[in-house]
This record gives C-alpha cells, structure tokens and sequence, in this order.
C-alpha cells in the first residue's frame, strides 16, 4: 500500500492504513448505540515531516489546485477536484459594535460565499474528488439541507448522482436548491437524526457512498483548510479567539485539525481559542463536555443548521476543546436574530440563523468582558441568509406600497 494517509480512531486511538471506502474504526463502531455520539470516527493522519520538509511557506496554502497542496489531502491528483471556486473566501474587518468602536479587532471570514452559499461547499468538494478518484458516480448524503445542497451543487458540477435525505421540515431554499441542481431529494418524515440514521442504513445495503459529515473522515478534511486561509488571511498570525457555530462539530473539529496540522508543519507555534457557539435550544454538544453519560435534549431553535439532538462528531470535539483550551458559549435565538440584524446593516452580509450564532456568541463575551482588548477575534459565517427566508421573515416587516407619485414619494421620505 502505498497511500500517502493513515486513519487513527478518535474512540481507541488505534492507527491502520487501508484503500478501502472505510467510515468507522471497525472495533468501535460495533459499540455505537442508538441516541449516543457515533464512536470510532477516524482522523486522517499525513508523514508531516516529510510534508514540512519540502514545505515552501506561505505560499503553499495559496491556491487549491496547487500540487504541493495535495500532500495534504487524501486525493492523488488536483484534476479530481471539480472546476467551481470552493474557499478562498473574503475576510472582513468589523470595527464598531452598536454605533460604538470596539476594543478589540473583529474580522468575519464569509463563507457564504461558496458557490452553494454554504461552507459545506469544502467539505463536499473532496468527497467528491475523492469518489472520482475512486470512479464511484453516486454520492448520498443525509443533511438540514446545506450539506444536501451542497453536495447536491458539488455532483451536478462533476457529473455525480447525489441522494439527499433530508427531514420534511428543512428550509424550503435549501429544498429547492437540492432539485434545481438536479439530485435526488428524499424528504423523511423525522428528524435530520433519522435521515443520518436511513443514509448510513442505505450505504450498509447498498454500499453507495455516503458524505455524511462525522461518518465519512473526509469531510473534515475538506473543511479544515479554512483553517489554512485564516492563517493565510492573517499573514501568518494566529487569531486569539475564533468563533464557530456547532451543531455535529464537525466544522470546529476541522478547524482544530487546520491548526493542529499548521503546527505539526511547523508553520505556527500555538493553537487559537476557539470558541464553540450553539443555540440555546440544541446545547447537546457543549452541555455534555463534563457529562459522564451522554444526555440529549430535543432540539428547538431558529438555527436549523445547528439543531442537533445527538451531535456526531462529539468525542473529536470534545478532546480538541480539552487538549486545546476551547471555550463553550450558548445564545438565544433573540440573540441571533440580533446578531443578523446587526450584520446585515453594518456590513451588508446577509447570514443565515446558524452562522448569525457565532456572531452572536462573540457579542455576548464581548458584553459579558470576556474578549481582551486590542484581541484578535474571528467569526465565521458559515451559510447565506438566502437560504433560510422564513427564519427572518416575521421580524421585518415590508412596506406597503404607495401612490405612483412623486409629492407622496417626497411627503413619505419627509423631504
Ligand atoms: C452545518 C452547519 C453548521 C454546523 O456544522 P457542524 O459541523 O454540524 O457543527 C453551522 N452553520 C451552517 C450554516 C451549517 O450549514
Ligand atoms: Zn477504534
């Protein structure tokens, strides 16, 4: 065998190389039960000394079609990866909170601006290289509706089948997008826990391969190179705080594993705080971080990216926030719808409810006096606005129309 990865168990730590489609270290997974994080999720491991000696600093992270880049990847070869621009998304200052200048540096990372409007656009692309590379021509994915729509964009784009299976509730944008790309969408009536559950039930029958975030280890592999544009962005220095929305902790696991991987390359000495944002309605996965037994609450919030009664990816997280210090904070959903608001006037990004969190989440420690002063923060905004109207609708109210004319128009603008 001559990959250039290796998979190490997040539950065992046990390390093994194969060539087969894998998910779950097989030891742990027979241990899984149902309503308890999924045990035996796998961490990609690359030779990082071998990678950091032909390292050529900061320009290695520049572009993703770059070879050098691939050494860091578990595709062989860049022509797998499809033609759309997936990251390389804008970064953004923000300098005043609530009409007052803010002590402390704050930067947005929009990634919104993904071709799918989501983040997951970084995930789905390598998965979808990945099964390329593999020649399979059918990915199903279980998903709130980003993940689906992502992966449902990322196919149509590389001339891949995708199965999307979604619960009936999920946001009619996100919906609407999976058809328009042309995949297959099958709406359960259940929760996104029982869509995951019938996806992963489907690839065990048919072995058609499955993106599910957590399940499948490439996911994150995708992701954490946001981790690498940030360091880039930053000209190499390290943000103290770096906020994340957290439903499955996936995205945050990812981003521990970019800067975990940035110092293994010798690249950065130190590792951010990174701060785990979830709703108050679905706090499953920071409300178990000191729990012996695993307890879940069933999610309600207006963030459906977020909502999560049995977070996936736990164990991962949960020892990226012990090993690394990782802070844990819970916001309303007044506290997002807020936070949106204040986004979208002040910046003219327009997020969805789950990304809006992490903004909040910063909001609240900076009231709170918990961020330093002159403190470098980051916020990622994970997912569009556009894909979740209803969310914000009924706290806007639309004008209603007025006479064509010009005195009225004048008289209404009190002009
Ligand atoms: C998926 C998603 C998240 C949460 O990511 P996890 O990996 O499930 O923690 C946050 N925001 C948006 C917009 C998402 O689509
Ligand atoms: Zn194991």
């Amino acid at each position: 065998m001559n990959q250039k990865f290796r998979y190490q168990c997040v539950t065992c730590g046990k390390e093994f190389e194969t060539d087969e489609i894998i998910y779950l270290c097989p030891d742990c997974e027979r241990k899984n039960k149902p309503g308890e994080p999924l045990r035996g999720v796998l961490k990609v491991i690359y030779d990082y000394d071998m990678i950091s000696d032909d390292v050529s600093g900061d320009s290695l992270f520049s572009v993703i079609k770059d070879d050098s880049y691939l050494d860091l990847l578990p595709i062989e070869q860049s022509d797998t990866i499809p033609g759309l621009r997936i990251g390389h998304t804008p970064m953004y200052e923000v300098d005043t909170f609530e009409g007052k200048p803010l002590s402390a540096a704050l930067y947005i990372k929009n990634d919104a601006r993904n071709p799918t409007l989501s983040f997951k656009d970084r995930a789905s692309v390598i998965v979808s290289a990945f099964a390329q590379q593999k020649g399979i021509d059918t990915i199903v994915t279980a998903s709130t509706g980003n993940a689906g729509s992502s992966m449902a964009g990322i196919c149509a784009a590389q001339g891949q089948k995708a199965i999307v299976i979604v619960p009936e509730n999920a946001p009619f944008e996100k919906l609407i997008q999976i058809v328009m790309y042309g995949a297959t969408l099958i709406p359960v009536k259940g929760t996104y826990d029982d869509a995951f559950d019938l996806s992963v039930e489907l690839t065990k029958k048919t072995g058609i391969y499955n993106r599910n975030t957590a399940y499948n280890p490439f996911t994150i592999e995708g992701k954490k190179i946001a981790a690498f544009e940030i360091y880039d962005d930053l000209l190499g220095e390290i943000p103290d705080n770096i906020f994340i929305p957290v439903g499955d902790g996936v995205i945050i696991s990812a981003i521990y594993k970019g800067f975990e991987e940035l110092m293994k390359l010798h690249l950065t000495k130190s590792m951010p705080t990174i701060v785990a944002v979830q709703a108050e309605g679905s706090p499953n996965l920071v409300d178990n971080l000191n729990r012996k037994v695993f307890k879940s609450v069933k999610s309600k919030t207006i963030a459906d990216s977020i909502s999560v009664d049995v977070p996936r990816n736990f164990h991962m997280t949960a020892n990226y926030m012990k090993s690394y210090h990782g802070k844990a904070i819970k916001v309303s959903d007044d506290e997002i719808i807020q936070a949106s608001l204040q986004l979208g006037r002040n910046t003219g990004i327009f997020a969805e409810p789950s990304a809006a969190a992490a903004l909040a989440g910063f909001f609240k420690m900076y009231r709170m006096n918990e961020i330093d002063e002159k403190s470098v923060n980051l916020v990622m905004i994970t997912g569009s606005g556009m894909k979740d109207m209803a969310a914000i609708k009924s706290y806007l109210t639309l004008p209603k129309p007025i006479p064509n004319d010009l005195d009225k128009l004048l008289r209404h603008l009190d002009l």
